[in-house]
């Protein structure tokens, strides 16, 4: 069932340092080493650090620490918070996106506008699915005044398909389910969907691996890096988007031990097997209770 890219696999595991990893970033974290090492790919640590005023010492620190208890190794990135900072931030390559952002927006004009709305006017002014009703797109607002927003226009009936690994043919009504989002936010950074694209283009990454809720993302930046001038690439990243984590008695985990931000997965779980077991009962592989991590590579081929 796993087609891997024809070319070799380059994939990454892509933290955010905005709170502790909880069990469900370790089982993607895992899965993600799994399949990468199965198929002799390579695999960067990509640390997602664009939103600073979420990000703490002790959450970034805690990427390092967690991967090391679950014994992951990678071939490129980062091997501390120190070299994280002085050489991996983000925040070294905002001019990169900002660049690609003007080339965007030279390169489809009709394809953006500005937007003003605050967050309270977006609250109020939500349309009944949620999405942002399009108060700005008529306003022709300039792009470059302060406190604007950059957003995609989003055509009626925009539907994204891709296939993927794990879950088939998979179709996503973009309009629908997103509507037109925002590229660019107030403070002039880049939206994650932007960051996320140039930052795996960047890598060379092929093949990605996330949770079932990151669909929509997904979708959005397929559509999204055809318009970013010299990212169309993106298009070919093969995609596993992986099912909700299930116990050993096959019961969904509870919301608390999969979302748990207060203290994380490395306080909560005495050892890295509860996060195997979850890997192999994902993957559909017998799991014993004493599971290493050698066990579960040797357990897994692709098929
Ligand atoms: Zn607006």
């Amino acid at each position: 069932m796993l087609e891997f890219p024809s070319a070799p696999v380059v994939s990454r595991l892509a933290p955010t340092p905005s709170g502790f990893l909880h069990l469900g970033n370790a089982v993607n974290f895992t899965l993600t080493w799994l399949l990468t090492r199965r198929a002799g790919g390579t695999l960067h640590l990509r640390i997602d650090d664009l939103d600073r005023a979420r990000c703490r010492p002790a959450y970034l620190a805690n990427i390092f620490e967690t991967l090391a208890w679950l014994g992951l190794d990678y071939d490129h990135g980062p091997s501390g918070p120190d070299e994280f900072e002085r050489h991996y931030s983000q925040q070294h390559r905002l001019a990169e996106y900002e660049q690609a952002l003007q080339a965007a927006r030279a390169a489809h004009p009709s394809l953006f506008y500005a937007c003003r709305c605050s967050r309270t006017t977006l609250a109020r002014a939500a349309a009944p699915n949620g999405h942002y009703p399009g108060t700005c797109a008529a306003l022709a607002l300039p792009f470059d005044a302060p406190d604007l927003a950059w957003r995609t226009r989003v055509p009626p009936a925009t539907t994204v398909a891709w296939p993927d690994l794990a879950q088939g043919p998979q179709t996503v009504a973009l309009t629908e389910e997103l509507g037109d989002f925002v590229v660019r936010k107030k403070d002039g950074a880049p939206a994650y969907q932007v960051a996320s694209v140039l930052d795996d283009q960047r890598l060379g990454v092929n093949f990605i691996v996330r949770g079932q809720d990151l669909r929509t993302s997904t979708a959005a930046q397929l559509w999204l890096a055809e318009s970013l001038p010299g990212q169309a690439g993106f298009t070919h990243t093969r995609f596993l988007h992986h099912g909700l984590l299930l116990d050993a008695a096959g019961q969904k985990l509870s919301k608390s031990t999969q979302t748990s931000q207060q203290r994380g997965i490395l306080a909560e779980a005495t050892s890295p097997q509860v996060v195997y077991r979850a890997v192999a009962a994902l993957l559909g592989l017998p799991a014993g209770t004493g599971m290493s991590l050698a066990e579960l590579l040797a357990e897994y081929s692709p098929r």
